[in-house]
Parts: C-alpha cells; sequence; structure tokens
C-alpha cells in the first residue's frame, strides 16, 4: 500500500485533511468557479471566494462532490473499490443504501472515463446522456429506457499497455456486414460480441446489440485471434466481463474504460490515483 488507509480513516477530521492534499495540493483552497485562491472560511467548513464571492465547499464542482458521502465513507469506498469489490460489499462494509454505494462506484467510474484520452468526447455525445450524467449531476436513467446508439470499441494493446478507442463511426450493422460480407469471425460473451482482428485493432467489442443477439454467423473453423490468447488485456478482461453479471448495454462503456484503466496500472497501488481523479473538478460538457 502506498499509504495506511486505515490511519486515514480513524476520523472524520484525518480523513478530510487527505482529501485536502488532493483537492488543494499546495495547501491553498481553489475556487471552483473562478479558480481564485483567495477564500475566508465560514462556519461549517464553507468557503467564500474573494474574487467571485462564491460560497463552496471542499468537495463542490468535484466528482466527490455529488454523491453525499462524508470524507471518511469517500476514502473507504474508493478502498473497496480498489480491491474490485462490488456495490453490495461497499454498502454492507460502509452501512450505506445500497443506491448510494452504487452512484458513488459509478463516480468513480466516471471520474476514470473522464480522464482517460477519448474520455471527454465519450461523455460529450450521446453516451454521457445515455450514462444519465450531464456534468454537474448523476441521474439514473430507467434500465428500459432505449440507448441513442449502442457503441463500438476498437481495442489496441502496444508494450503492455491498452487502448479502448470510442469508435463513433461505426455501429453494431457494420460488425454484422462485415460478418455476412467478409467473413469477419464474431464471438459471443453473454450480451458483449467481439470480433476478430480489424484494421489496428486486436478486437472490436460491443454490448447489447439487438442485431447482434439476432444473428451472426459463426465461420467455420475461425474465432476471433483474441479467443485462444492466454496473456494481455483480453483474458484479463473477459474474465471480468464474466463476473459483471448482466453487464448492461448503458454501463458498458463504463466497465470497459474501468478495466483498461485497472489493466494499465495493474502493477501499482490504484488508490492514490482513483483519490486523485475523485477529486477532480468535473469537467465543463458543454
Ligand atoms: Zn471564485
Amino acid at each position: 500500500m502506498a499509504f495506511d488507509i486505515d490511519r486515514h480513516t480513524r476520523s472524520e477530521a484525518s480523513a478530510r485533511r487527505l482529501l485536502e492534499k488532493y483537492c488543494w495540493p499546495d495547501g491553498q483552497p481553489v475556487c471552483p468557479r473562478c479558480g481564485s485562491r483567495k477564500a475566508y472560511a465560514l462556519a461549517e467548513g464553507r468557503l467564500r471566494c474573494a474574487g467571485c464571492r462564491y460560497t463552496y465547499r471542499l468537495l463542490t464542482g468535484r466528482f466527490a462532490g455529488l454523491a453525499g458521502l462524508t470524507a471518511r465513507q469517500w476514502l473507504r469506498l474508493a478502498a473497496l473499490f480498489a480491491a474490485e469489490e462490488t456495490a453490495h460489499a461497499m454498502a454492507a462494509a460502509l452501512d450505506l443504501a445500497y443506491n448510494t454505494a452504487y452512484k458513488a462506484a459509478t463516480l468513480i467510474r466516471l471520474a476514470l472515463l473522464a480522464e482517460s484520452l477519448d474520455g471527454l468526447a465519450v461523455l460529450r455525445g450521446h453516451l454521457g446522456n445515455d450514462l444519465g450524467f450531464s456534468g454537474k449531476t448523476l441521474r439514473p436513467v430507467p434500465a428500459d429506457a432505449p440507448l441513442a446508439a449502442v457503441p463500438v470499441f476498437g481495442i489496441l494493446e502496444r508494450g503492455g499497455m491498452v487502448f479502448i478507442d470510442y469508435l463513433p463511426d461505426m455501429t453494431p450493422e457494420d460488425l454484422l456486414h462485415y460478418n455476412l460480407h467478409f467473413s469477419l469471425p464474431l464471438s459471443r460473451l453473454g450480451a458483449i460480441v467481439y470480433s476478430d482482428r480489424y484494421q489496428r485493432y486486436a478486437t472490436l467489442v460491443t454490448c447489447g446489440a439487438e442485431v447482434l443477439s439476432r444473428r451472426f454467423v459463426e465461420v467455420a473453423g475461425r474465432a476471433p485471434s483474441v479467443e485462444p490468447s492466454r496473456d494481455g488485456f483480453w483474458p484479463y478482461a473477459r474474465e471480468r466481463l464474466a463476473r459483471f453479471h448482466g453487464v448492461t448495454a448503458r454501463k458498458f462503456p463504463l466497465y470497459l474504460k474501468e478495466l483498461e484503466f485497472r489493466y494499465n496500472h495493474r502493477n501499482e497501488d490504484i488508490l492514490p490515483i482513483l483519490l486523485t481523479n475523485i477529486c477532480s473538478f468535473v469537467p465543463d460538457l458543454a
């Protein structure tokens, strides 16, 4: 462990001091609205910006500010997330309602997505809407609400790092077309369909596409080239995706980007990185 989580979660005050280090690295408060470093302390942890007069708190405008958790709850929940615990286990360990733990875990995933290379492009498009994330709020979208479109991702691995590219110009219909007319092998993992090598990508992957749930052609004697591989990203992801029972089409991009992050930091303690991400400002998605 890079640091001793038990020590920092001993009290709300010690947990808050740690989060302050992530939010205000040089020790000075930062106004979420204008960036000014000058502020007056008000009662109950509130601050007033000397520049624009905005009243804010430690987590205002940051991913961690959207969940309604205490600093101590955030630290403990992030440690459980780092250990790949489920939202059910988080809720039980922290004595939180399941929905609260689930929402907090979703905020961690959104913060990871926002930090990834094409994360802002993903969040600004219809995928952001489909995730219920508007930048200032996170509203659960009813499970049966239709998706604007089912996205396709390309997975590329180079030098032990994986890159999961959102391919906005490609649709599940394209995958079916390549399968039917150009014999592109496809395979299935629950609602997830993935392909053989395509251009620069080791595999193309999508989840929950109606058009692919009905039909695609098994190419005799041929399977996607990622299928038999024993190391690299795909076996790592396949094992975890199989464990996320019934991953929904809506949440699939979040899980995939989470796996990209976990894989690329697989030899590190990710907790400090998670804390950096959840303490960062929510990007302006306008
Ligand atoms: Zn200000």
